[in-house]
């Protein structure tokens, strides 16, 4: 017995490892969700280097404090992976902010504000006002010029159909009275047959073109801004849904700058030239991530529902099916070429025939070329019929829905639902539906046209009402989803739509070290929390790249 004993023991210290390398950082005494299924909580995480060296319990973490490693005290604080936005557009340029403003007075504010610490800019731009702000008066070059005249300005509303112009931006740009209606738009007329300053739809581009294009400088400054931003809405990756300033891209992430991991897309057009491929495959083999990477290529097959341009089964309630950019060929064709190089395929579908005919390219693709696993993406996919849902699962295609298109605001209630009519308003951006038909469904903010805070995106979609709480039951409540839901959309399913699944995603030991700790606890109590919750830190790479003054009072050094 004592024999058996002895040789256990030499056999333990036999197969025993080494001690293990000790970690940079471990955060202890938290709650840590890891989006992995089977393990969904721990308490503790210990960091190397960008990687997570351990994920578990206070003990387990606690074997890889050396003398000098940092402990970090979380103090019962929740700590999920870094929110990972699978649609948006990172670089938008640093121009007057106007989304919100509830008055002309506060239009006009902010334009002088802006103006004022931009002396450089020859125009002042903006975008995000709402026609609301004008109290039933049609805006006008007037309303601009009480803020700015010394300078031509021109501000775009929220949803880009429409702009307003002040009168030097209309002199510089030669609109005058004379001025032919453009096609798809039109130049709003005074009672003297001059223009009021207010451009729809085309016509906004007779003065948008005569804005200078920004300078390589403006776009560095803009990205180290929205880098910024999104570092501290606990963003540690983004995938762009656009073509990206790479030399910008590229400079910023030299420095060591690059605060999210990007994926970027290429256009997909139809007839790709030779050497266009050659650059597109260059692309995807020189930048293969973690930080940088391509992969995919984006392109549209319709518009969006508010303009009722959005491609529909049946007609909208005030007439018309939208409209399809591609022939049904065209677009089989085109996505087959694509597929078969490789490349991931993004389409902007917001309408159910459009994702239909979507579905019906990728089902074709497949097919034609015997391929698998591409995980082709539907975009928005806003308004899908019943009978299509299974096929998202079915053709292993991803669900790229936008958290915060669930938000029941103005827009949606006197726009959006009416065009629809009850019964298609009450599945539209019903995230609730792709859970249920087994897609993988992977979130986004479709910043800038909606907010890129992904704690108030997962707010929108757990409650289906706005900020301000309404309506008290939620917009179509039965299409709500939990925030452990919510989270894995905007965290593990993100990672899987951009093929980063083993890198990122969970927290887990071995994978990157990106992850957010926030003031409150979002997994349990009421879903104001996600309202309420401060992203405390976000560490990307192993290094911080938000952290607020207060993250971690209670601070001990070793051990
Ligand atoms: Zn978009």
């Amino acid at each position: 017995m004592k024999l058996l004993f002895s040789c256990l023991a030499a056999l333990a210290a036999a197969a025993s490892p080494p001690p293990p390398e000790p970690a940079d950082r471990v955060f202890v005494n938290g709650r840590v969700w890891t989006a992995d299924a089977e393990h969904p909580w721990a308490q503790a995480l210990a960091v190397r280097g960008p990687l997570l060296a351990a994920v578990g319990t206070e003990a387990e973490v606690r074997l890889l404090v050396g003398p000098r490693t940092e402990v970090l005290d979380l103090a019962g604080r929740l700590v999920t992976p870094g929110f990972n936005d699978a649609h948006m557009h990172l670089l938008v340029l640093d121009e007057a902010d106007l989304d919100g403003a509830a008055s002309v007075a506060e239009i006009q504010s902010r334009l002088r504000e802006y103006a004022r610490a931009h002396p450089e800019r020859p125009w002042v731009t903006g975008r995000g006002w709402g026609f609301g702000a004008f109290g039933g008066e049609a805006p006008t070059a007037a309303h601009l010029d009480a803020a700015v005249s010394d300078r031509p300005v021109y501000v775009r509303d929220r949803d880009g159909h429409s702009a307003i112009a002040n009168r030097r931006a209309l002199a510089l740009a030669g609109v005058t009275r004379e001025t032919p209606k453009p096609e798809d738009g039109e130049v709003v007329r005074g009672a003297d047959g001059g223009p009021t300053g207010l451009l729809k739809e085309s016509a906004a581009g007779l003065v948008g073109r005569h804005v200078p294009p920004p300078t390589e400088e403006e776009q560095y400054r803009a990205l180290k801004l929205r880098l910024d931003q999104a570092a501290s809405y606990g963003l540690t990756s983004i995938q762009n849904a656009s073509t990206i300033a790479l030399p910008v891209f590229e400079r910023v992430m030299a420095e060591g700058g690059l605060k999210v991991r990007v994926y970027a897309s290429l256009p997909l057009k139809a007839d790709l030239p030779a050497e266009e491929l050659a650059r597109y495959r260059g692309l995807r083999e020189t930048h293969r991530g973690p930080l940088l990477k391509f992969g995919s290529v984006k392109g549209f097959l319709d518009g969006v529902i508010d303009a009722s341009t959005a491609a529909v089964l049946e007609p909208y309630t005030r007439g018309g099916t939208g409209h399809l950019n591609w022939t049904d060929d065209e677009l089989r064709r085109t996505v087959a070429f694509y597929d078969r190089e490789g490349f991931q395929v993004l389409l902007h579908a917001c309408g159910d025939r459009a994702i239909r005919q979507g579905l019906d390219a990728y089902a074709s693709a497949a097919q034609a070329n015997h391929t698998h696993g591409r995980r082709h993406r539907i975009e928005h996919v806003e308004v899908a019929d019943p009978a299509d849902l299974p096929r998202f699962r079915a053709l292993g295609v991803i669900a790229s829905t936008q958290a915060f298109f669930a938000s029941p605001d103005q827009t949606t209630l006197e726009n959006y639902a009416p065009l629809l009519g009850p019964v298609r308003a009450s599945r539209s951006n019903a995230f609730k539906l792709f859970d249920d038909a087994g897609a993988v469904q992977a979130f986004g903010s479709d910043w800038p046209v909606f907010p890129m805070r992904a704690l108030h995106g997962m707010y929108a979609a757990v409650t289906r009402r706005t900020a301000a709480g309404d309506p008290p039951g939620g917009w179509y409540p039965e299409n709500r989803i939990s925030v452990e839901a919510a989270l894995r959309h905007f965290t593990r399913d993100a990672a899987f739509a951009s093929f980063d699944e083993a890198v990122k995603g969970t927290l887990t030991a071995g994978r990157l070290a990106d992850f957010v700790v926030l003031s409150e606890d979002v997994t349990s109590g009421p879903p104001e929390r996600l309202l309420s919750a401060r992203v405390l830190l976000t560490v990307m790479d192993g290094r911080d790249t938000h952290r607020e003054p207060d993250a971690f009072p209670a601070r001990t050094s070793a051990r």
